[in-house]
């Protein structure tokens, strides 16, 4: 770039800026811009398109086109060359616009006289905001100094404030950031809360896009890359011996630091007239950009590391710390992009709800927030850009939506269903003590199911009479480094402390498929919910198994141990574990540690296979539990994480319920002892019927415990049975409506 386009863009920065500075608002601020762009560039026309919702453009302002069109016109993403810059997010630079693939004129706006067209996006970190477009009689193709002109000011638009104002009808000329907003997303956790934002990273504010003195802009940019070299460095030193993961992500920070590119870029747009936060800023943008249509996770990840580097270099340029100043409201909802699970860990109970921009219902924070039994909502768009903290925020996980500063009424409405909620909280607490059995005197065990030693106070609080499914895999998904023995034996032991004297079943290790462990060696499989996880990794590379079993044998330290092994699909896996059980136990007499005083086996009956193994198998396995959400998505052969999916087929589905009834009569047959633990189990219709099937201990997560408990006592057992057969005679699809019907008849 010469200095003479430089000087030039940096004259245009400082009109612009005091433009922006002057007291004109709202439309006529964007007029006066576009006129100031078309005269600076020295072009006919330039306009601005803005997004008013996902996938519509709007001309918002011109110089040059008719005023007539403004806030008129209007094109789909993808149509005409506007559209095609809003979708691909790519400059579109021709001197002859007419003869584009895919031009498309509007007769409304005059536009066909001019030849040439430049149009570049209008970006505010890597989201979309709209299209700037300048347009000339003369075919020429604007230089490419002219161009990144043109991106420099998209960049400074986009910092505008007000620019929400002009998307939606165009008429509502009001702040954003005060205007109430619902969002639209995937449930993560089931729940409702309403409480205050708490952004996990509080987005940096930029007062300053534009600079007058780009000497200083520049040393400003350069003592902070120092500072966060020297930062990158310090942290390099203080990694724990052997922490290698943490170590390659801190390489990876400290090379983009040293990066020559990425100084020069910023430092030319700074030449440009852009400050030094801006000029980050834009970096950043870009590396969103380039994120969205990248699909390799390590390069990916790669991406987020630059972002995040950016992101320091932010807040050091900025003096806009991690720590606003903000205290943490006393309700506080949680809104990030992402996070994860350590991280949310450290947040705790303390939390009310989560709202992410990312996540999917498998991720380990999503596993973590169920554990914690906090509502969350994923795939939430933009609403880290909407969201301060301090908004009063509302989150319904059962719907997997989000109101964000809800008006009155909508908070009103909110209200009663969380006081509606609690009230039945105490009908729950009063008949916590009681036993849990049907109208027709048939007696449910109802336990609960937990993965953190933060569980355990629910044990008491909810009335379950123990933990029928302890998922294991949270103490090593949660790290970066495989755990201790030690440390499994003594969270174990502290797990059977806490329960005094009830029951616990303890799962091994359920990994693979969507429980991804970072420091074991990813295994690219086509089809991982049907690859190598659970049982399979136990018995193939049975060193963590073995581990894991001799810390649960010295947790149990002479008291009755319970442990079940996960997605034992035929007979022989099971023995295999059982042997190892043997095995382990025999070691740990040898090393003279005290044995449990009782051990039971079971195993998990989550493949349809398992449940036509032969007889013996039956007759040998001490217990068995069937893990309904895998068996159901191997039943269905329905992915349980795809939403497209997930939601087809009815749990009450008469084939799925005749195979249950199956299950529990082969059980009947051999007295093998049956519980059901998938979260069909806590919800309480569904539960209903699985008594009803026959199944009389049921594992289920602890909030679940009082609805279940309060329904069973209420039904005869036997006649839903009937309901149940009657429809199944009658060639349903689904027994779902009549034992709607029933219930409500019973009401
Ligand atoms: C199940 O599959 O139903 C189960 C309880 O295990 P998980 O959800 O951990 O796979
Ligand atoms: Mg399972």
């Amino acid at each position: 770039m010469t200095n003479h386009f430089q000087t030039d863009s940096r004259k245009l920065l400082a009109r612009l800026r005091t433009a922006m500075a002057e007291d004109a608002a709202g439309q006529a601020r964007l007029d006066k811009i576009t006129h100031l762009i078309a005269d600076s560039m020295q072009t006919e026309v330039c306009s601005v398109y803005l997004f008013r919702d996902t996938d519509t453009l709007e001309l918002c302002a011109t110089e040059g086109l008719k005023a007539e069109a403004v806030h008129q016109t209007r094109m789909r993403l993808g149509e005409g060359l506007v559209g095609r810059v809003g979708r691909t997010g790519r400059v579109i630079n021709t001197p002859d616009a007419p003869s584009e693939p895919g031009f498309r004129y509007m007769p409304e706006t005059g536009e066909e006289i001019y030849s040439s067209f430049a149009g570049v996006p209008i970006r505010r970190l890597g989201e979309k905001l709209g299209v700037l477009v300048v347009q000339s009689r003369v075919a020429r193709r604007f230089s490419e100094d002219e161009i990144t002109a043109l991106e420099v000011v998209a960049m400074v638009l986009a910092e505008m404030t007000e620019l929400g104002i002009f998307v939606g009808d165009g008429a509502a000329l009001t702040a954003p950031h005060t205007q109430p907003r619902l969002f639209r997303g995937t449930t993560g956790q089931e729940g409702a809360a309403q409480g205050h934002v708490w952004l996990h990273e509080p987005r940096v504010v930029i007062t300053n896009p534009i600079a007058e003195d780009p000497h200083r802009e520049h040393e400003r940019l350069n003592t902070a890359v120092e500072e966060l070299r020297d930062a990158v460095d310090r942290l390099v030193l203080h990694v724990a011996d052997g922490d290698k993961e943490q170590l390659e992500v801190l390489e990876a920070y400290r090379m983009f630091a040293n990066s020559k590119g990425w100084l020069r870029r910023m430092e030319e747009d700074i030449a440009r007239g852009l400050s030094a936060e801006a000029a980050a800023e834009k970096e950043q943008s870009t590396a969103r950009v380039r994120m969205e249509s990248i699909t390799d996770p390590y390069l990916r990840g790669r991406l987020y590391d630059l972002d995040d580097l950016t992101n320091r270099l932010l807040r050091i340029l900025s003096g806009q710390g991690q720590e606003t100043g903000a205290d943490m409201p006393s309700d506080p909802i949680l809104v990030a992009r992402n996070i994860g699970p350590a991280e949310l860990l450290e947040y705790g109970r303390s939390l009310r709800g989560i709202v992410l921009e990312e996540g999917s219902v498998g991720s380990h924070a999503a596993i973590v927030a169920r554990a914690l039994a906090i509502p969350l909502v994923i795939h939430v768009n933009r609403i880290t850009t909407e969201a301060l903290n301090g908004d009063h925020i509302l989150v319904d996980g059962d719907h997997g939506i989000v109101h964000l500063r809800a008006e009155d009424t909508v908070v009103n409405a909110f209200g009663d269903k969380i006081a509606m909620q609690a009230k039945a909280q105490e009908r729950y607490a009063s008949i916590r003590d009681l036993d849990a059995v049907s109208m027709c005197g048939e007696r449910v065990h109802l336990m609960m199911n937990a993965g953190l030693m933060a569980d355990l106070p629910s044990l008491a609080g909810s009335g379950a009479e123990g933990v029928g499914l302890f998922r294991t895999e949270l103490q090593f998904l949660v790290r970066n480094q495989m755990p201790r023995r030690s440390e499994l034996s003594a969270l174990y032991a502290h797990v059977l402390d806490s329960a005094c004297g009830k029951k616990v079943v303890f799962r091994t290790l359920d990994i693979g498929s969507d429980k991804v462990l970072s420091y074991m060696k990813p295994n690219d499989e086509p089809n991982p919910a049907l690859g190598w996880r659970a049982i399979r990794v136990g018995l193939d590379k049975p060193g963590v198994m073995r581990m894991q079993l001799q810390a649960l044998i010295r947790a149990a330290n002479g008291r009755a141990l319970s442990v079940m092994f996960p997605f034992v699909a035929q007979y022989e896996e099971y023995r295999a574990a059982r042997a190892e059980m043997d095995k382990a136990m025999e070691r740990e007499r040898i090393l003279g540690h005290v044995l449990p005083e009782s051990v039971e086996l079971g195993a998990m009956l989550e493949t349809p296979s398992l449940a036509f193994a032969p007889r013996k198998f039956f007759e040998e396995v001490q217990f068995l539990s069937i893990g309904g959400n895998d068996l159901k998505q191997f039943f269905f052969a329905a992915d349980r994480e795809n939403e497209r999916v997930r939601r087809r087929y009815d749990t009450l589905n008469v084939s799925f319920l005749t195979f249950l009834q199956n299950i529990v009569d082969r059980c009947n047959d051999t007295a093998t002892p049956l519980s059901f633990c998938g979260e069909d189990a806590g919800r309480p219709v569904e539960a209903l019927c699985l008594a009803a099937m026959g199944l009389r201990t049921l594992s289920m997560r602890p909030a679940s415990i009082g609805p279940v408990k309060t329904l069973l006592m209420r039904t005869d057992l036997g006649a839903l049975r009937q309901v149940i057969e009657a429809a199944r005679e009658r060639g349903e699809q689904s027994v779902r409506a009549d034992v709607m019907e029933f219930l409500r008849g019973q009401d």
